[in-house]
């Protein structure tokens, strides 16, 4: 059977060290978010980020805008947030109500606190190979195979998905360590062939049960993002049962991917109040 790759330890001890940091800085970084909406999973998802501040001595200041709120108006409370000079660090909860632009929201969050890593400047660095605030997700999903001592380098990864918030990100993270990847998404035939080929397999599609038996190469490690609220739970997009007799590892859901985005999101305010105290996010990158 495939080992276990949980997530609840490794996140544990990343918010001890984050704990441990911010107890030495004064006044203690803040993070502020924007929670647009009354999406049930957004608002819970908000909560876990108040409570995983909370436990680290981070303050987190919540902005809530009702369900008829408009792209132009997250952008003013965006603004406001960061005018204010009381936030290191702001995020937006997506998904943005009605006809919202989340590009939009994400170029008006300045890059230096955009602790998503979702700004076109972030973006750009993370693909270029250089330093950034990256994605939560992938991010931590990176963290969790090093923790392992899943070697990525020269390795083929697949990818499922090609979201900004996951797919993507997590396939130039990917690249930077030296892996061979290939993004899967809707409009890929033969999923199945494609996810087959890999020594590492990222699931982010939202769809339970996308990922069975025949997906799987014998001993592939498999990392299941999917978190699809259904009347058995949580459940992600690998089919467990069937796969963890094939794979060397799987993350479970929950307890797999989830806790690390949180951790991720700490351990990026700190970046971002670190970079607010050195301004180095404001000096242009090196070109090589
Ligand atoms: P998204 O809906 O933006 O993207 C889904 C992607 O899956 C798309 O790029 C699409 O092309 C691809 N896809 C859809 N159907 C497919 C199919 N049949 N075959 C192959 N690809 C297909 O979603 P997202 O924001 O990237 O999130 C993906 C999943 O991960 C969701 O279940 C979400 O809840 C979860 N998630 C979990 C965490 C966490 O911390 N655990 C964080 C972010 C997202």
């Amino acid at each position: 059977l495939a080992s276990l790759l949980r997530g609840r330890e490794l996140a544990a001890l990343i918010e001890a060290g984050v704990l441990e940091r911010v107890s030495r800085m004064d006044p203690p970084p803040a993070l502020g978010v924007v929670l647009a909406g009354d999406d049930p999973a957004s608002a819970s998802y908000v909560r876990s980020k108040e409570k995983a501040c909370a436990r680290t001595g981070i303050r987190s200041v919540v902005v809530r805008l009702g369900s008829s709120a408009s792209g132009r108006e997250v952008v003013e409370a965006v603004a406001a947030l960061d005018s204010e000079g009381v936030v290191d660090g702001i995020l937006c909860q997506l998904p943005l109500p009605g006809r919202a632009d989340p590009g939009l929201v994400a170029s008006a969050i300045p890059p230096r606190k955009d602790v998503d890593g979702l700004n076109p400047v972030n973006v750009g660095r993370l693909w270029r190979g250089e330093d950034c605030i990256a994605p939560c997700t992938p991010a931590g999903i990176m963290r969790l195979l090093a923790h392992h001592g899943i070697e990525v380098r020269g390795r083929r990864a697949v990818v499922v998905g090609r979201s900004h918030i996951v797919g993507r990100p997590m396939a130039a993270m990917l690249i930077a360590a030296d892996a061979t990847v290939t993004v899967a998404h809707s409009r890929t035939p033969d999923l199945e062939a494609v996810c087959r080929e890999a020594d590492i397999l990222v699931s982010a599609a939202g769809i339970p049960g996308l990922i069975r038996a025949t997906h799987v190469r014998e001993g592939a490690v498999v990392v299941d993002v999917g978190t699809s609220r259904t009347e058995k739970g949580l459940t992600g997009d690998v089919a467990f049962e069937e796969v963890e007799g094939i794979a060397s590892g799987i993350t479970p859901v929950p307890g797999g991917v989830g806790p690390l985005t949180i951790a991720m999101l700490l351990e990026n305010t700190l970046k971002c109040r670190a970079a607010r105290d050195s301004h180095s996010l404001h000096r242009p990158a090196p070109i090589i």
